[in-house]
């Protein structure tokens, strides 16, 4: 893509993830600390009535409604399946406004600080990710893996995206240190769009390095035959987010007092360790693997 037209900075796709919803109010207030001068920024709460209701969803999770065969299923008419219809007719490829770049403003209650999470590892995502961990050597930056239905997530509905991570804060909490860090990664992810544009030279260009975490796998709970806890995040571990994990590192702590180690034979780095929203989704943390990938022409 020759140029950056239109960004939109998303909150509030977890009702209960208060940063980024308080994030969009304030620039809805305040559009000009948005405002760069190549392209026009819009922005948007995603889901209102989960916010409303102070709940990460009302019926189902929003970031997980993107995906095309999900989008094309009228069958699927939960508030959040619709929603998410609404938001791709508004700010898709196709839609009324169509958007090139979609910031994911998110937060959680891991310890993983400043993380931007990249959608691909195509060059723009690259450049974006050593762009910012030269502005500010503390921002983590996360590759997911790729899911089996394709796009899944809202950062997904424009050619660009990517998600911003964080942490940690309780759910339904401001936590103004981690308000300002959010806001001035929104700022500098901004910045990145305003020199993709205008000055391009200016940008990493191709060759450079970027170190990264790569998403591998999740591990779950211990659970019983009934699905219920036997134990929890070893005090060790918790926020421990980002740091290596050995084989034979605490992993858990039963409620007998019994100490789990993590069993598996290479060092990994786990992220979003406990955290509060992914209780149902059956994951305990994710595990990643750092890899230093090279920006392509
Ligand atoms: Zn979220």
């Amino acid at each position: 893509m020759d140029q950056i037209r239109r960004v939109l900075i998303v909150g509030g796709t977890h009702g209960n993830e208060w940063t980024g919803v308080y994030l969009v109010k304030k620039l809805q207030r305040s559009p000009h600390l948005a405002t760069r001068q190549s392209f026009t920024t819009h922005t948007l709460i995603a889901n209102p009535q989960a916010h409303e209701l102070g709940r990460r969803y009302v019926d189902s999770d929003l970031n997980r409604c993107f995906c095309q065969v999900d989008l094309e299923n009228l069958a699927l008419v939960t508030y959040e399946h619709q929603r998410a219809r609404e938001i791709v007719q508004i700010y898709g490829t196709n839609g009324q406004t169509p958007v090139d770049f979609t910031i994911d403003v998110h937060s959680t209650t891991a310890n993983m600080g400043q993380t931007v999470i990249l959608r691909d590892t195509n060059s723009f995502s690259l450049q974006l990710a050593a762009y910012l961990s030269h502005s500010n050597p503390a921002i983590k930056i996360l590759a997911s893996a790729p899911s089996s239905k394709g796009k899944l997530y809202l950062d997904s509905i424009s050619a660009f995206g990517c998600t911003v991570e964080v942490g940690a804060v309780a759910q339904g909490v401001l936590n103004a240190a981690l308000f300002q860090q959010t806001e001035d990664l929104v700022n500098a992810i901004l910045d990145f769009a305003e020199a993709y544009n205008c000055q391009p030279h200016n940008l990493p260009s191709p060759g450079t390095a970027v170190d990264l975490y790569q998403s591998w796998q999740t591990v779950d709970y211990p659970k019983n035959d009934q699905g219920e806890l036997l134990a929890m995040v070893h005090p060790q571990l918790q926020f421990a987010d980002y740091q290596p994990l050995h084989p034979g590192d605490p992993m858990f702590l039963t409620f007998a007092g019994d100490t789990l180690a993590y069993t598996g034979d290479c060092v990994v780095y786990p992220i979003f360790i406990n955290e509060a929203a992914y209780y149902e989704k059956a994951i305990a943390l994710r595990l990643t693997q750092t890899h230093t990938m090279v920006i392509t022409p």
